[in-house]
């Protein structure tokens, strides 16, 4: 394995304006890093990535390379660029099996209460513990990590590994209170006095829907909701329709079809429009997932549970400049299903935005400044509750920007 590492790190021509750390959303010092790995001294390599990251194991694995730090490399070097993410997965896995320490903290008195645990509200708080700074997180679930666990399927990320990371990041000493639900069991009146600072990084995993007919049928499922719930559908040989064209319309297609259940994905636009990442298409496609492109569906149909779908085929058209969807007029048709499965996006709880007190933004997310801070000075936000780019490293660089200005905001209000 070690070779392959070597091989693919001495690739690397060491450039000298980094276009790859510029094509990274936490900004990697990934030259560094790729250095060390050629010396093959794995532990400074990890100690290069933990400066920016607190989850080298994990981006390795599930970042869309080929959008960010490779498209950057692929510029230079062409098709035989580095491949950044396995260097990156490794030196990751290498340092849990070492158990190589993110560093150790240094000690404050000041005290954050960071919500949630996902990407964004872990990398804030550990960024946060390793300046010194107490944090507890309060999680509404008796697990932590968010869509990193309940979103991206084992087959693409072991929770195992998942759980290894969030190990060492808890191994700092960050206190943390389970089944608490910011709206639920508490408010952000009732903790903002207990706090110096506090970090709202709750996601925004409530599926959106289509508002037609027959949505409120049985065996019609919203995808965030089957992964967060993780239930178990009785769907051995039953033919399942999933709605939609984005990472989470493509893992909940390949997790179904790992159980063998015959599945095909409706999507409106064409291929090139899908929002998945490319080589999730071409995952699909290996695992003989159906396409069905240019389609919108228009009804559900069914007496007690949905036995069919109306659809329509559309079209894009130009209008002032503007490409606009259209459905084509008498090219409606019928497809029969026993499931069908909506992942046409998600918004943010609005039951809990509504007690925040928080300005929100025009998409209805928490409205923050650059530095993450929210209209409540004290209050600081980031992953895609403030509308952060909907990947797993944006979400993680909002954290730990936001970690970075708390520590600011509170040395000011000394
Ligand atoms: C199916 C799927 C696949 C994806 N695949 C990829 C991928 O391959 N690569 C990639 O980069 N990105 C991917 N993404 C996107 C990525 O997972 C998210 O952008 C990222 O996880 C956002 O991080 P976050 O910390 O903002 O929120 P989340 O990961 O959603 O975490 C939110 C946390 O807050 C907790 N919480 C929610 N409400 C409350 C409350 N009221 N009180 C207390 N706690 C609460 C949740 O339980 C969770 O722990 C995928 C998303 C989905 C849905």
């Amino acid at each position: 394995m070690k070779n392959i590492i070597l091989d693919k790190a001495n690739i690397c021509i060491n450039c000298k304006n980094t276009p790859c750390k510029f094509g990274c959303p936490l900004g990697n010092d990934i030259p560094k890093f790729i250095h060390y790995v050629k010396e093959k001294n794995y532990e400074k390599a990890f100690f290069i990535l933990s400066k920016t990251t607190i989850l080298p194991a994990i981006c390795g694995l599930i970042c869309p390379q080929s959008l960010q730090c490779e498209k950057m490399c692929e510029k230079i070097l062409g098709d035989n660029h580095v491949n950044i993410g396995k260097l990156e997965a490794f030196i990751g896995k290498y340092a849990i099996e070492h158990n190589y320490k993110i560093y150790s903290p240094k000690k404050t008195h000041h005290h954050v209460l960071v919500i949630g645990s996902g990407p964004a509200s872990l990398t804030c708080a550990a960024f946060l513990r390793r300046n010194g700074i107490k944090v507890t997180i309060y999680e509404k679930h008796d697990y932590l990590g968010g869509l990193l666990i309940h979103g991206i399927p084992d087959f693409r990320l072991s929770k195992k590994l998942v759980n290894k990371v969030i190990n060492n990041i808890i191994n700092l000493g960050i206190e943390i209170s389970y089944n608490k639900e910011l709206g639920k069991d508490f408010n952000i009146e009732d903790v903002v006095n207990q706090y110096d600072a506090i970090f709202i990084g709750i996601g925004s995993n409530i599926s959106n829907n289509l508002n037609i007919i027959g949505e409120e049928l049985k065996n019609v499922y919203s995808a965030n909701e089957l992964l967060e719930e993780n239930m178990n559908l009785d769907v051995a040989n039953k033919k399942v329709i999933v709605y939609g064209g984005g990472n989470t319309a493509i893992d909940i297609a390949r997790t179904l079809k790992k159980l063998g259940v015959n599945v095909t994905i409706i999507y409106r636009k064409d291929k090139k429009h899908l929002s998945a990442f490319k080589d999730e298409y071409e995952d699909c496609v290996n695992d003989k997932i159906k396409f069905i492109f240019k389609t919108n569906v228009l009804n559900i149909i069914g007496k007690d549970k949905v036995e069919k779908l109306e659809v329509v085929k559309t079209k894009l058209e130009k209008v002032d400049g503007k490409e606009i969807l259209q459905n084509i007029d008498n090219s409606n048709y019928f497809i029969n299903c026993d499931y069908f499965i909506k992942a046409i996006g998600s918004h943010i709880d609005t039951n809990i935005i509504k007690k925040l007190n928080l300005n929100l933004s025009e998409n209805n997310k928490i409205d923050i400044d650059g530095n993450g801070q929210t209209s409540n000075e004290k209050v600081f936000s980031g992953g895609d509750v403030a509308g952060i780019k909907s990947t797993v490293s944006w979400a993680a660089r909002s954290g730990r920007n936001a970690a970075l200005a708390i520590i600011n905001y509170l040395e000011n209000k000394e």
